[in-house]
């Protein structure tokens, strides 16, 4: 009150109590028409306004107790599953995800949500045809809350994990131990294709342009069959692909030709190792400084690693000594892919901070700055958020710039930015 009486701009839904019964009835209100509002809203927040009370209820060892978060329950909605099919990864773990009837939840149309595995389409007694409640996961992921089985016709049909892929009709078996069922075939098209995209993917090696369509049909044409053969692509491979303009497919060929310089780290993360996540990549890295070193790399060396588990080191030991392993990291070799870790010589002043680069720039190309934030240990976002560090404007920046300005972002020019790096 005090805030809006000098000037400031308050929510006009804010409210003064006086007992908490009241605070509890308002919750409740609000979380019955939280849609009324043009902006998305998860929750409230509560606070206790008296001093001598504030003092009195003290923190916690992480927050204050007069001052806490309400989170509405998660919007549930009714929908009907009308068939299972199975998606292939790129390690053969077949998944079996729900065909919904569209259906809108939480600000976004829905018809797919993974089920997971068997286990928890039998836990929840989930068939083909049954009405199920559906909401988003953290508010995100799109999930299958429980089924509805009053409203069963009879006509519902039990799900069965097929015997064979549907991908290359190898064996499926489901391993002791666990809740997946894989496909055993090492040579499985949707595995390799996974695996693909998985390579080229944001936090392996960053391939901007090159999706699950114009992999499949990479694949298809018989012109690529993992991904070292990327790095033999030419602009006569790529101009035939549907929808790949001039312009796209020279920006392609570019992503790719830069992919080479990524680093060790991204580049172990991409070769998709079981139980080998982005942060493996990089201890891996720290640890070997080489793809060399952790091909040598004994089990006992690895388990020795802080924030190595037993089963990562297994299967690295495991990957390392397959045939097509050594074949595949030959192939990139030739392609010229580095395969040490960063050997930057530039001190990491962007290190760990996120930067927009936006508008059109006169000192350097769109690619040169990015790699220049890189070489300074910073990571070239493409989209501004509140943990975007700085933007670098240019002329005509657009909308990234207002969205800097909305967010309070600092925002810098090239010379500005160039001042930094001479620092
Ligand atoms: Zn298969």
């Amino acid at each position: 009150t005090y805030l809006k009486e000098q000037g400031f701009v308050v929510n006009p839904e804010y409210k003064v109590f006086s007992d908490i019964e009241e605070v509890i009835t308002y919750c409740e209100e609000m979380a019955s028409e939280r849609h009324r509002f043009p902006y998305d809203i998860d929750g409230l927040v509560i606070k206790v306004n008296e001093f001598d009370l504030q003092q009195e209820l003290g923190f916690t060892t992480k927050s204050p107790r007069w001052a806490i978060s309400y989170k509405f329950p998660a919007e549930q909605v009714e929908t009907v599953v009308e068939d299972i099919i199975i998606r292939v990864g790129r390690t053969g773990v077949l998944t079996p995800t729900a065909v919904l009837k569209a259906v809108s939840v939480a600000g976004s149309t829905v018809s797919r949500a993974t089920l997971h595995n068997l286990d928890n389409i039998r836990d929840k007694d989930i068939r083909i045809g049954d009405y199920v409640l559906l909401h988003k996961a953290g508010d995100v992921i799109p999930e299958v809350v429980r089924g509805l089985p009053e409203k069963r016709t009879g006509e519902e049909r039990l799900f069965e994990m097929p015997e064979l892929c549907p991908e290359c009709q190898s064996p499926v078996l489901r391993e002791e131990g666990e809740a997946a069922y894989r496909c055993q075939s090492i040579i499985c098209p949707a595995q390799q294709r996974e695996g693909i995209i998985h390579y080229v993917s944001r936090d392996a090696m960053a391939i901007d342009g090159l999706g699950p369509a114009v992999v499949q049909q990479l694949l298809d044409a018989g012109l690529i069959k993992d991904a070292a053969d990327l790095y033999s692509l030419t602009f006569d491979d790529l101009t035939p692909v549907e929808r790949m303009g001039k312009k796209s497919a020279e920006n392609l060929l570019r992503a790719i030709e830069d992919s080479k310089g990524r680093g060790l780290a991204p580049l172990i993360f991409a070769l998709g190792i079981r139980h080998t996540g982005e942060k493996a990549g990089k201890i891996l890295a720290q640890t070997f400084g080489s793809m060399e070193k952790l091909q040598e790399a004994t089990l006992e060396e690895l388990q020795g690693i802080p924030d190595v588990g037993p089963a990562m080191a297994e299967s690295v030991v495991q990957f390392f000594s397959l045939e097509s392993t050594g074949d595949f990291l030959v192939k990139l070799h030739a392609a010229g892919v580095n395969m040490t870790a960063g050997t930057s010589t530039k001190p990491q002043i962007f290190a760990g901070k996120s930067i927009v680069v936006t508008g059109s720039l006169e000192r350097w190309e769109r690619r040169e700055i990015e790699t220049i934030i890189e070489e300074y240990g910073g990571k070239a976002a493409s989209s501004v958020s509140k943990k975007t560090a700085f933007v670098v404007a240019g002329e005509k920046a657009g909308s990234k710039l207002v969205k800097a300005q909305g967010l309070g972002v600092p925002i810098l020019t090239e010379e500005e930015f160039e001042q930094m790096i001479k620092l």
